[in-house]
């Protein structure tokens, strides 16, 4: 019996020899280890089953609520663990999977991953991790001079210096955002004469205090749902989220943008901050940042960047001028599990001004003390895994070349499946590619035309219909699960309204070209499908 299947007994002995014992190679955990650390993507490409079994029939596998009684055999684990959980996995790594932010890994992420566990230190605090404090603090540094373009002389005031941080470590851009609007609110209401601060007497007492209604946070029609969660939890109201539309190229209307500040003004409440995006989730365009720089400027209010999916665009010598103006940012969120290839869980947010963090300073005393050095203090998130490790690996060993090439391979291949689209006739372009998304549709050229002249009722009616085909080919890709696009809905500059359309991202360095054509091949066969056809056929219809 291999020792694994021993270490599972119940009885003081065998439970310490999970702490001790090494898994064996033969056992069906150690089996696995193994292989994930010959080859991965072999790995994954055999044991992630490609039929999709329905949601209903997964979820019996995890229906009960009650914690096992009797201890098991980490073995049986294992198999469980192969057949309910990577089985039905979805595989993300696949270079057909072009449908969301999340792609393969560089593989040097997997023996670091496993090392960051066995290490298992808390960024809390200095106490639990010493050496990943700097050097986390490095990171955060070598992200904000990439962002800020400091002279080098900058740094060693601010590097390793307690007292502040230059940016917040954390599990994604959601946090990043939140803590970014959680300064500026705080900077907004710092303490002035007998008023506290809004840390110490809440939001009513600082309206208050400044004789106003509200505060209102302000970013396009294409901002991420994550500051709708932001200004719910800060208390500034989702109503206070003032969504700007966007002009035909998904960038924020600036003229729509003085508008809507003028209408604030007129109720009295204060522009908190205004958000610029350099690559928006949905179409990857990045918002006129230098004019919202000067905009944010003029009326005074704190500038946002997030820039969780663009960011590493900057890498790029013949790129970077797309993101020309974020070095005016206050403060700017960058996602390291999206595009500097982190497994998930790692985002950041740097400020301009290394004193910003000081709005969120909090104190205890058994940790996270006065003058020490625990990152603690100036985070949302308490205890934190050491990921920091993996973003400095990549920073190291990819470098600044490497990920520039990774970058510019992206907007490479958006810009040759854009033209593989527009040349296809039966496909519609209907977001250009600006960074390394687009968004297209299933459209036969025939109805592309009987749309140029149809009525408007009509042209509502036909795209009502292609939305279906559109909804049901998405649905039947992923559940053929050779390749994946995601969907999405959004006004686009073609027509009036909201079209369904399939979304693509290209960051997977391993996406070809040819996965590209193949792609559309599939979903020309996919259409033949009776019930697309059926909807095609109405459309016909329409247009006699
Ligand atoms: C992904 C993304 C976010 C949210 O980041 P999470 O890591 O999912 O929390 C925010 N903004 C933009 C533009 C994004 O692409």
């Amino acid at each position: 019996m291999p020792k694994s299947r021993e270490a599972a007994c119940a009885n003081l002995e065998n439970l310490y020899r999970i702490f001790t014992v090494p898994e064996a190679p033969d056992s069906t955990l150690g089996a696995v280890d193994q292989a994930i650390a010959a080859d991965v993507a072999g790995f994954l490409q055999t044991h992630i089953v490609a039929v999709e079994r329905s949601m209903e029939e997964i979820e019996s596998h995890f229906g009960s609520p009650a914690i096992p009684e009797e201890p098991t055999y980490v073995s049986d684990y294992a198999e469980f663990v192969k057949e309910h959980l990577v089985a039905q996995s979805v595989h993300t790594a696949a270079p057909g999977f072009i449908g969301h932010m999340t792609s393969a890994l560089p593989y040097f992420m997997l023996p670091l991953a496993r090392l960051m566990t066995a290490l298992n230190q808390n960024l809390v605090k200095v106490e639990t991790s010493k050496a990943f404090t700097p050097m986390e603090r490095q990171v955060l540094a070598m992200l904000h001079h990439l962002v800020y373009r400091k002279q080098e002389d900058f740094y060693p005031e601010w590097i390793h210096n307690s007292q502040f941080a230059l940016g917040a470590f954390c599990s994604g851009g959601t946090i990043a955002n939140v803590t970014a609007l959680w300064v500026a609110r705080n900077r907004l209401f710092a303490p002035d004469g007998n008023f506290r601060g809004i840390s110490q007497e809440g939001l009513g007492a600082a309206l208050r205090h400044r004789g106003v209604e509200g505060i209102a946070v302000i970013v396009s029609e294409r901002g991420h749902y994550s500051f709708g969660k932001a200004t719910d939890l800060l208390g500034i109201g989702r109503d206070n989220l003032v969504k700007v539309p966007t002009d035909t190229k998904n960038r924020i209307d600036m003229e729509a943008l003085r508008e809507a500040v003028r209408q604030l003004e007129e109720r009295n409440i204060l522009p908190l901050a205004l958000v610029g995006i350099a690559g928006t989730t949905e179409t990857g365009n990045v918002d006129p940042l230098e004019r919202l720089a000067d905009y944010a400027q003029e009326i005074g209010c704190h500038f946002h960047v997030d820039a969780a999916w663009g960011g590493p665009t900057l890498f790029s010598d013949s790129n970077r001028h797309l993101l020309k103006g974020i070095e005016r940012a206050d403060s700017v969120t960058i996602d390291a599990h999206k595009q500097l290839y982190v497994p998930m869980g790692a985002g950041m947010v740097v400020f301009k001004d290394p004193t910003a963090l000081s709005a969120i300073e909090h104190h205890a005393n058994y940790i996270l003390r006065h003058g020490s050095k625990d990152l603690g203090s100036h985070t949302l998130e308490g205890s934190r895994p050491g990921m920091a490790m993996l973003v400095h690996a990549g920073f190291s060993i990819i470098g600044r070349k490497g990920y520039e090439l990774l970058v510019d391979m992206g907007i490479e291949r958006a810009r040759t499946f854009a033209r593989l689209i527009n040349q296809h006739p039966d496909f519609q372009l209907t977001s250009e590619p600006e960074l390394n998304i687009l968004t297209y549709r299933y459209c036969p050229g025939k109805v592309q035309e009987a749309l140029q002249s149809a009525t408007p009722e009509q042209r509502l009616e036909i795209n009502g219909l292609l939305d279906q085909i559109c909804q049901l080919l998405q649905k039947n890709q992923r559940e053929a699960g050779k390749t994946f696009v995601s969907r999405t809905r959004l006004r686009t500059a073609l027509y009036d309204g909201e079209l369904t359309v399939l979304r693509v991202v290209l960051a997977n360095p391993l996406t070809t070209d040819d996965i590209l054509e193949e792609i559309l091949v599939e979903q020309c066969e996919l259409v033949q499908h009776p019930e697309i056809q059926a909807l095609l056929g109405q459309i016909y219809a329409e247009q006699l």
